[in-house]
């Protein structure tokens, strides 16, 4: 274990139990953190916090408790079984696939489980809860019984700020894909590509919102990956959907999709294209939906992206506002933390003035009750989703 002894006045943030400890308020680091475990001490040395020790990232720990308790077999397994409390509670039926343990939101920092169907993903996002892999595999086979578990370990890039590739499963593993449910619709999480676990649970409430929504109207999903949103609205009686998608592997998933669920489709529903190119391709050609999706990959990684991510995300909201046909809908989304809700609004309002088009929010809709952000970490809400209706 390493013991981390803050600079003077730098303990607020942990006296408040906010998670993240970054390395600019420690003075002084003694001790050996192989275990992947920190103590967190004042500057006049009193025990405040105990965390897992993440040596190359700025967040130099992730604190777990704020008194004597230790992260280990006993306290995983008790914050798993909060979490499958509130899965029970909280979850629609006939969804086999959830986000069972949401990291900071079930005050389990770093650590991510995806349930879908018979296969689990556990993925550890920190170096320090790498370490402690095996303990947390124990408590994810012991609480949630999947008769199939792997692992994803990212902290090691996460931590040293690379681009996250690694996929859940190597593809010889022979466990490429895993089927699961979401309100009775059929679906498969892509273990061996690198997105997420396999699949976008975070707009499980969004979908649900568009197949409401969707009787007899054309629905256009930008950045579609495995086209899930269209099966959602299929599901609610859409007349057609188009799914577009710089990833032909994804737009693969997305033609399975329909055929699972037993939707037609034919070539001409799945587009692979850069979706700036293709929306003002559309544009010009005076195109009219009833629908328009926009959930693209997050454009703000780190603050230096910040001006970039805001332009990237007025450009495209700007153009996917000109295809919506008056009484239609567009659903706005951003996923990056970086941008807050605030933020995120002002800039799409930014863009319904430069597109000259009238719309009025309905809904705000980010994740569901599988993801659940803890009042300490604000930061863990990334999900933003705007419902405009275009008066
Ligand atoms: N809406 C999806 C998740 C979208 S993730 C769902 O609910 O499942 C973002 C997707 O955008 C990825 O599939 C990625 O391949 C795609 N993408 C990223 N940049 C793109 C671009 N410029 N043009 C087209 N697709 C892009």
């Amino acid at each position: 274990m390493i013991r981390l002894t803050l600079k003077p006045g730098r303990e607020e943030s942990v006296l408040r139990h906010h998670p993240w400890l970054f390395s600019g308020a420690v003075r002084a680091a003694e001790g050996d953190g192989s275990d992947g475990h920190a103590e967190v001490l004042d500057a006049k040395g009193l025990s405040l916090a105990r965390g897992s020790y993440s040596p190359r990232s700025q967040i130099v720990s992730r604190l777990w408790t704020f008194g004597e308790e230790a992260p280990g077999p006993v306290l995983f397994r008790e914050r798993f079984l909060a979490a499958r409390r509130l899965r029970e509670a909280a979850l629609p039926e006939e969804t086999t696939g959830y986000r069972a343990i949401n990291s900071e939101g079930d005050l389990c920092p770093g650590v991510l489980l995806d349930l879908y169907g018979e296969v689990a993903v556990l993925e550890l996002l920190t170096e320090g809860t790498q370490v402690w892999g095996p303990d947390l595999e124990a408590a994810a086979l012991e609480v949630f019984s999947p008769p199939r578990l792997v692992t994803r370990m990212t902290g090691t890039e996460r931590d040293r700020g690379d681009t996250v590739r690694a996929p859940a499963v190597s593809p010889d593993e022979g466990l490429s894909r895993a089927p699961f449910t979401e309100n009775g619709l059929r679906f498969f999480a892509d273990l061996s590509g690198g997105q997420k676990t396999g699949f976008y649970l975070d707009q499980r409430e969004n979908r649900s919102r568009l197949r409401a929504l969707a009787r007899g109207r054309a629905v256009l999903n930008l950045f579609s990956y495995s086209g899930a949103f269209s099966v959602a609205g299929l599901a609610g009686g859409a007349s057609r959907a188009v799914d577009v998608d710089a990833s032909e592997a994804a737009l693969g998933l997305a033609r399975e999709h329909r055929r699972e669920n037993e939707f037609a489709a034919g070539d001409e529903d799945f587009v692979r294209a850069d979706v700036f190119e293709d929306l003002r391709r559309r544009v010009q050609s005076r195109e009219s939906w009833d629908i328009v999706i926009c959930d693209p990959p997050a454009f703000a990684k780190k603050k230096a992206d910040l001006a970039r991510a805001a332009r990237g995300y007025k450009d495209i909201n700007r153009l996917a506002m000109s295809l919506v046909a008056p009484g239609g809908w567009l659903l706005t989304c951003s996923c990056s933390g970086l941008v807050s809700a605030d933020l995120f609004q002002k800039i799409v309002f930014s863009a319904s003035l430069d597109a000259g088009l009238p719309f009025a929010l309905v809904a705000r809709q980010g994740a569901g009750a599988d993801h659940p952000v803890s009042l300490d970490c604000p930061e863990g809400e990334y999900l933003k989703g705007l419902w405009l209706w275009r008066r």
